[in-house]
């Protein structure tokens, strides 16, 4: 099996400090839990950027901030920038975290629901956003809610707007999409092509189980307070208190963690693409 690729998906967009005060909202407090994060065995962070009052925004000069302050204590880790629609839904926004070249960027290739919102991306914002991955050469973590977003994908390849290996994240258990259950996540990984490489983000109370099961699987994980605010004794969670669940839990099957090159490596990132972020700072 290929050593289990941890990525801590730090901020997002719905939770804030009244809910969980563990939350890293600015960009130092961001960093900071990198550093923990980092030490304790992820390789890849979800970046989301947020305002000064914690509102979700797609302002550049805040990510471009996050962006230099992981980098300077965590040179090597891999930054992954999201391109979600809760902070704004102008399309040449959305898309503009991608053109910071960070050397992965989430791209969810469809629509569905999720609490209180329609989680829109129409074809025509598929095209150019996966215009926008292949141009710049991000490699984009392909965010999949339910399975037609993989033939999305798919067709995106077959265009030669993106190039293979393609690399998923299912992201299970949210209200309104896909049911966070082994048997889904099972099938989803059964439908990818081969020589793609997967990860599983399990929403709330799926994300461990989850996480635990494509442990076993061969997949990789990602965790962290914009999934899950709760550990499973109903404590709650850190960014921290999850990766180390995880470790914990990948050590007792015999799975060993991956470090940021092994990452790149397994992700089929380039090497040259690791600090163009910090070129644009
Ligand atoms: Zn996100």
């Amino acid at each position: 099996m290929q050593k289990l690729i941890i990525t801590v998906a730090l901020t997002g967009n719905v939770p804030t400090k009244e809910m969980n005060p563990n939350v890293p909202v600015t960009p130092s407090e961001i960093a900071e839990d990198v550093n923990r994060c980092a030490a304790a065995g992820a390789s890849v962070f979800h970046v989301h950027a947020r305002d000064k009052d914690q509102k979700p925004t797609l302002d550049t000069s805040i990510f471009k901030e996050i962006a230099k302050n992981i980098k300077a204590k965590n040179p090597d880790v891999i930054i992954q920038l999201s391109t979600g629609a809760r902070a704004g839904k102008d399309e040449n926004d959305r898309i503009k975290p991608i053109d910071l070249l960070p050397e992965m960027g989430s791209f969810t290739t469809g629509s569905n629901n999720l609490p209180g919102i329609v989680y829109e991306n129409s074809p025509s914002f598929i095209k150019k956003l996966g215009e926008t991955f292949g141009k710049t050469g991000v490699k984009p973590e392909i965010e999949v809610f339910e399975l037609g977003m993989i033939n999305n994908a798919q067709f995106l390849v077959n265009k030669g707007i993106l190039k293979e290996p393609l690399h998923f994240s299912f992201v299970l258990g949210a209200t309104g999409s896909m049911p966070g259950t082994v048997q889904n996540l099972s099938f989803l990984t059964q439908s990818i092509p081969n020589g793609s490489t997967w990860s599983v983000a399990g929403i709330g109370k799926s994300e461990i189980p989850l996480a635990t099961a494509a442990i076993a699987m061969g997949g990789h994980v990602r965790v962290g307070v914009e999934d899950n605010l709760f550990m499973p004794d109903g404590s709650q969670a850190s960014n921290l208190t999850l990766v180390e669940k995880i470790v914990r839990i990948a050590k007792e099957v015999g799975r060993d963690i991956a470090t940021p090159d092994e990452a790149r490596e397994i992700l089929s990132l380039k090497r040259e693409n690791k600090d163009r972020i910090l070129d644009l700072i």
